[in-house]
């Protein structure tokens, strides 16, 4: 929705979601950083941080120019432990998203969810439902539990789950990885969820410069799918089997394999038709180089590799041969099927419920997304990995 060119979510401008949570944010993590760290306890998952924003200020809140807000901080200190585990500082947290401005970026769903990427491309910020919110709270101590199972896992990494309460909205974000670095440009990405039905992308959406498309857009530019060296696609394939199972565990479903391809070919050929770039800082970009889908991520060794390619990005090559590096995760993964009914008699219900068609629907979801992706998105060279002979340029 749009009145004067801002878009307005819940009756609450963008502008002021933004700014509510950098503070909250901004004030969350430095009243957390007072306290010593400890190991997580169960209660930490269910505790809520709630603060008050006047807009005059307070002893402790700074003033600002939106009308009197409530932020509410989940799990905090669990939160943080992850934050941790994942490799986060504190100081990154909040320079990223309480110190330096964030970005609203344009969503391509249709939920009407707002997403804002963070000006170091490192984490975003997306508005969810209430039941979102409330599922991914429940979550928390299961999903943790697979993550320390299993920290080679391309699962969304949540950083952090607020509330910001103004009049009588309640507008809930989750903070998490971003999975599209923009220092590479995706010249085309996909949604795929393994199904058919509506899975073409709008004519508006097709005529972007770097539109999202779906399956049945895949299918028809790439019907023999992208190559993978087999190392690559066997560590590929046996993550995201390993992550589907823990989603079918929770009866989740909806979920996306998001898919970014930048064309080596393609920027050669770009770049030799435009002006050369100009250089950024440096240090910002090797951040942003050691994060999302890290090749570590999917248990591969970098030995024998003489390309000079970025750390966290997959090699892949299309049908033409052209070198493609290939930026992945799986989104979009807050809704569960046992959730309505289940939500309020909390976790221990979610893994009991013997409902069978809540079994039954999320493992058909699971099986044909998992499906689609080792048959059809991806094919597994018959020859070794080549060692390249040449070097990027
Ligand atoms: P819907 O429920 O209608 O599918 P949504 O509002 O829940 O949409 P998502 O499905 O989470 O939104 O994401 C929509 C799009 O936003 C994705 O197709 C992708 O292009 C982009 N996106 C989502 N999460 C990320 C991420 N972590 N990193 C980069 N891009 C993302
Ligand atoms: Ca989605
Ligand atoms: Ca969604």
């Amino acid at each position: 929705i749009k009145e004067d060119g801002q878009k307005v979510y819940k009756k609450t401008t963008s502008q002021a979601i933004m700014s509510a949570t950098q503070l909250g944010i901004g004030f969350s993590v430095g009243r957390l950083s007072a306290k010593p760290e400890r190991d997580v306890l169960m209660q930490d998952f269910y505790f809520v941080e709630k603060v008050w924003f006047p807009s005059d200020g307070s002893r402790e809140t700074p003033s600002h120019k939106f009308d009197n807000f409530r932020f509410k901080c989940y799990a905090p200190a669990a939160f943080r432990y992850f934050r941790d585990l994942f490799g986060i500082e504190p100081s990154d947290f909040l320079i990223s998203l309480a110190n330096e401005p964030i970005k609203e970026i344009g969503n391509p769903g249709a939920s009407g969810s707002l997403f804002f990427v963070s000006n170091d491309d490192m984490f975003i910020v997306k508005t969810v439902q209430h039941k979102e919110a409330t599922f991914l709270q429940q979550l928390l101590p299961g999903y943790y539990m697979n993550l320390h199972q299993n920290p080679r896992t391309l699962l969304p990494k949540f950083f952090g789950l607020y509330c910001y309460q103004a009049g009588t909205s309640n507008i809930r974000l989750t903070v998490m990885n971003n999975l599209l670095p923009s220092k590479y440009k995706c010249h085309v990405k996909f949604d795929l969820k393994g199904s058919t039905y509506k899975r073409k992308a709008s004519k508006s959406e097709r005529s972007k410069s770097s539109p999202t498309l779906k399956d049945l857009d895949f299918s028809q530019i790439y019907p023999n799918g992208i190559t993978l060296d087999h190392e690559t696609y066997d560590a590929v394939i046996k993550t995201i089997s390993r992550d589907v199972r823990v989603l079918e565990s929770f009866s989740i479903m909806d979920y996306s394999f998001l898919l970014g391809i930048h064309n080596i070919e393609q920027s050669v050929r770009d770049r030799k038709m435009s002006s050369p770039q100009t250089h950024r800082n440096p240090e910002r970009e090797a951040r942003k180089n050691e994060f999302s889908a890290k090749l570590e991520a999917i248990q591969l060794s970098n030995e024998n590799e003489e390309e000079v390619r970025p750390a966290g990005v997959i090699p892949a090559k299309n049908d033409k041969g052209e070198r493609l590096y290939l930026f992945i995760g799986i989104i979009d993964i807050l809704q569960s099927y046992r959730l309505a009914k289940k939500m309020e008699h909390g976790f221990k219900s979610m893994l009991t419920d013997g409902d069978t068609v809540s079994v039954h629907k999320p493992s058909f979801y699971a099986k044909r997304f998992l499906d689609f992706i080792k048959d059809n998105v991806f094919k597994r060279s018959a020859v070794q990995r080549q060692p390249t002979k040449r070097r990027a340029k």
